[in-house]
């Protein structure tokens, strides 16, 4: 199983960053998904980064990397794990906004386990926080056509992981416990999925 691991955005995206500027979701999320790629490899999975460069690789690109690793290796053989964060506003302000969710695009597919996977290690990793879920098509993902779990053709997730423009979810997103457990969960979802 071939493992991509996307971190959310560039350098170069603009807005995706706390009101005040110090926290950057494309650095933050770079951060998990280069830890949670090397503690994959370390227990002997093949898992890589799907963008290692720094430049704004449009998510056009991205599809493609992806598709191109499913005609190779067969679309079953092929997973993605995209990392966000959240923001509850795009209005530059702070917000009260808390809790963690996982996105898949419409319809039930693989994908619909990778999220399930990923939400069973979110509530042991995450205890006493707010999952944010839909359990109106039976599974506690939520649904939305992004472009990347759209026109990608293997098993594919994105996680928003808290908070960006939220004082609470940034204190817990930014403290060396708080970042553990977010890779932590990462690593544990992707192997639930796997043997799940
Ligand atoms: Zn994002």
């Amino acid at each position: 199983m071939k493992i991509l691991i996307d971190n959310g955005h560039d350098r170069e995206t603009p807005g995706k960053c706390s009101p005040d500027g110090h926290f950057k979701e494309y650095q933050y999320t770079r951060e998990i998904a280069v830890a949670v790629v090397a503690y994959l490899e370390y227990r002997g999975y093949d898992a890589q980064l799907l963008v290692p460069e720094f430049e704004d690789i449009p998510l056009k690109e991205r599809v493609k990397s992806v598709n191109r690793w499913c005609d190779k290796l067969g679309r079953e053989n092929v997973t993605l794990v995209s990392v966000h964060v959240d923001a509850a506003g795009s209005d530059g302000q702070w917000h009260e906004a808390t809790g963690w969710s996982c996105y898949t695009c419409p319809g039930q597919t693989k994908s619909d386990h990778l999220a399930t996977a990923l939400y069973r290690a979110a509530e042991k990793y995450l205890p006493g926080h707010k999952l944010r879920t839909d359990y109106s098509d039976g599974d506690p993902d939520k649904e939305a056509s992004f472009y990347l779990l759209k026109y990608t053709r293997c098993a594919a997730a994105l996680t928003e992981n808290g908070f960006q423009d939220s004082k609470e979810s940034l204190a817990f997103l930014e403290s060396p416990d708080g970042k553990k457990a977010i890779v932590r969960l990462h690593v544990a979802g992707i192997l639930n999925y796997l043997y799940g």
